[in-house]
């Protein structure tokens, strides 16, 4: 069984070091960690740690998770708040306590807790962006008692497709025959406060189970959530499916999905076989995605399939 690595463009500047660690040996975990590690530092991305798109009231709520597809612990932090590196977090809830989740408050007190780096992950440019939409679209006696007044109207500018949306993910099958994945994100852009989408949620936004394989979605979460996409996938696979009839049942749960936001969503997976696939679901737009495997200099990008509902 060949080592492979998936991760979606959002991972550009930490699938050199994920796959590195792979080809030397390195764990699964430790490997996705330092990769996404990167990706949450690097402010040219717009959508996942430092530099991620603000909520509604234009403050950076932070989502991440990592699973380990040999014991099934996970480790998940949501709408986390001023810390540099919640794929660390997540982490440690996966490695020190006996819970799966931390979101709010109770995540900021545990990564302080641990010592983990704290950051103000508005950055200037999404600072400025925030603030030409609540002077254009708030109306005046809504900012002068800002930020109490109701969201729910607002809030239909989550919905925007024009605003930034997206994740990094990334699945490993590491020497050891051991599969793992790990996500991070800052979610929609205006987002209602609190809001968590898929990228927190195991068996939503990624699962692992190193018997079969691996998955994870970016897009529109509310749509992984109502369809437990990721462990769908999965669990098609320990039915008997290939990775490719897997997913394609998973889309088809998709397609029955009726009402709400209904939206882009991505599909990545991988299988104990080494075999991958990703699939864009009503992307307006090409996508690509990173692979490597096992025997190969470096990753290099791949189209996505593309399907529309
Ligand atoms: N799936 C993420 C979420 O819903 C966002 C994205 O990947 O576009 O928070």
């Amino acid at each position: 069984m060949a080592r492979i690595l998936v991760t979606n463009s959002e991972g550009t500047p930490g699938v050199g070091q994920t796959a590195e660690m792979l080809a030397r040996g390195g764990g699964g975990l430790d490997a996705i960690e330092a990769g996404i590690r990167l990706v949450e530092a690097d402010t040219s991305i717009r959508s996942v740690g430092r530099g991620g798109w603000p909520n509604l009231l234009g403050e950076v709520e932070l989502d991440a998770a990592m699973i380990d597809g040999n014991s099934f612990r996970s480790g998940a932090v949501g709408a986390l708040k001023g810390f540099l590196h919640p794929i660390s977090i997540a982490r440690a809830v996966l490695e020190r306590l006996p819970h799966e989740m931390l979101v709010g408050e109770g995540a900021a007190r545990f990564a302080r807790e641990i010592g983990a780096e704290m950051a103000d992950n508005l950055i200037p440019d999404s600072e400025r962006v925030w603030r030409e939409w609540f002077e254009d679209k708030v109306p005046a006696e809504d900012r002068k008692s800002w930020p109490d007044v109701p969201l729910t109207a607002l809030c239909q500018e989550a919905i925007d497709p024009e605003k930034g949306m997206d994740t990094t993910v990334f699945l490993a099958l590491d020497s050891a025959q051991e599969i793992m994945a790990g996500v991070s994100t800052s979610g929609w852009a205006w987002k209602y406060p609190g809001r968590l989408g898929d990228s927190p949620i195991v068996g939503a936004g990624c699962y692992a189970d190193s018997r079969f394989g691996a998955a994870a979605c970016t897009g529109t979460g509310e749509m992984a959530i109502r369809a437990g996409t990721s462990r769908a996938i999965v669990l098609y696979m320990k039915m008997g499916l290939s990775l490719e009839a897997a997913m394609d049942e998973a889309i088809d749960d998709l397609r029955q999905l009726k009402g709400g936001l209904l939206q882009r969503i991505t599909l990545h997976a991988i299988d104990r076989n080494g075999s991958h696939r990703v699939v864009a679901v009503n992307a307006k737009e090409q996508l690509t995605y990173w692979l490597w495997r096992e025997g190969e200099d470096g990753p290099h990008a791949e189209p996505a399939e593309l399907v529309d509902l």
